[in-house]
């Protein structure tokens, strides 16, 4: 019999890749604006966006319904549409690039740089030379670990684009529109349902810009130019509006804010547990030749982790090494899967493996493992004796 083929047989143990972190508090919130009449956008919405800027040092913050929108509301803002283009790393979440489609905008790629899953500001400024309808550079916080946002803003000048960070990983990192004008233009959060913070679904969009602030306001709403909230408390003239351009759908329901404002409060704690995590899975995968660990900047969010195969000292390659994880009771994922492996991104624009070989072997080698703030010693100790044992099995 072969012993070493689980698949049959139950794992050990269960460990899946997320869970999120709730209690009674968030449940609490949830009933408070239900038993409230007031579902929609209103003053638990406001609060919320208050409550974030702050923590970003951000002076506006708007809140959006999914961070894909919140894209696309700050490229909206900042000049990407018909003409124009995003400049952006192929290592990313779909939406970064079919934010600029929708607004009839396109998107040109630059690799991402060895030693990290960050846009390669070298690679940034030949694009930049070539190409003057790029109107944003769109750098992701690739697992909260930061780009180089002083080296991508000193670009982002000398060629007069905006900076639009995707930090859907980044919150609570010190980033996005904050910070003294260190940081980008904007930088828009996600809450989706695994990430850092969540609400189930919404996001939110930080900017520096009093005007872009506006922009986005507007245009979250129809273009609409008074909020359903400002028509409701002034009893005079409740009915009356105008349209002034043609806007989206995109705001976030009191419902889920009032959630997200609970995680909040929560998310330094958070914090802090996913990272004395990602310290145990360092001190215990560093010292093997078998993995690389993954980049810990200053400013780290520790949203994944995500570890890296040396394919020199494994017999096999990472989809069998994930495969024996999941067998194993392992939730795993793979963090990203590269626009040119995406058929539609890969027709559309004609992307290639070879022109991006820093992301092609990334995603060949990364493997994101269960991680999220509330995980038991015990959940963590097999996650890395799981890991180790597997690949010593696989040792070449
Ligand atoms: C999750 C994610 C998004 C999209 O966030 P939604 O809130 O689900 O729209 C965008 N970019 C990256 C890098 C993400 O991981």
């Amino acid at each position: 019999m072969n012993t070493t083929n689980t698949a049959e047989q139950k794992p050990l143990r269960e460990v899946p890749f997320f869970k999120p972190s709730f209690d009674r508090a968030e449940e609490e919130a949830a009933i408070r604006v239900l038993h409230s009449g007031w579902l929609t956008t209103g003053k638990e919405t406001l609060a919320f966006e208050q409550e974030f800027a702050a923590m970003v040092h951000s002076p506006y913050a708007l809140s959006v319904n999914s961070a894909s929108n919140g894209l696309m509301l700050a490229m909206e803002a900042f000049g990407v549409g018909q003409g124009t283009k995003i400049l952006t790393s192929p290592y990313t979440f779909v939406s970064t690039a079919t934010s600029a489609l929708h607004l009839g905008g396109e998107a040109v790629y630059a690799d991402i740089s060895s030693d990290s899953y960050s846009i390669d500001p070298e690679k940034i400024e030949d694009k930049l030379k070539k190409d003057t309808t790029i109107k944003a550079i769109v750098p992701i916080h690739i697992a909260g670990n930061l780009c180089d946002m002083k080296a991508i803003n000193t670009l982002a000048e000398k060629y007069h684009v905006a900076v639009i960070e995707d930090a859907a990983h980044a919150f609570p990192a010190e980033t996005a529109a904050g910070y003294g004008g260190t940081l980008g233009d904007a930088g828009v959060f996600s809450f989706y349902a695994t990430k850092t913070i969540t609400t189930g679904e919404g996001g939110m969009v930080c900017v520096r810009n009093a005007e872009a602030a506006e922009r986005i306001k507007l245009m979250r709403s129809h273009g609409i130019n008074r909020t359903i909230w400002d028509r409701y408390t002034d009893k005079h003239a409740s009915w009356q509006y105008d349209v002034v351009a043609e806007g989206y759908k995109c705001n976030l329901p009191d419902i889920l804010s009032a959630i997200g404002r609970v995680q909040l409060q929560k998310a330094e704690s958070f914090y802090r547990k996913r990272k004395a995590i990602a310290e145990r899975f360092t001190a215990a995968f560093k010292p093997l030749d078998f993995f690389t660990v993954p980049p810990d900047g200053e400013g780290n969010a520790w949203h994944l982790y995500i570890l890296r195969l040396v394919p020199e000292t494994l017999s096999v390659g990472r989809d069998d090494f994930a495969r024996a994880l999941q067998e194993q009771g392992l939730g795993i994922s793979v963090h990203f899967i590269p626009h040119f492996e995406l058929t539609f991104l890969r027709e559309r624009y004609g992307l290639r493996a070879q022109d991006f070989p820093n992301a092609a072997a990334h995603y060949a080698r990364s493997i994101s493992l269960p991680f999220w703030p509330d995980m038991s010693d015990a959940d963590v100790q097999y996650v890395i004796d799981t890991v180790i044992s597997t690949a010593q099995r696989f040792c070449r």
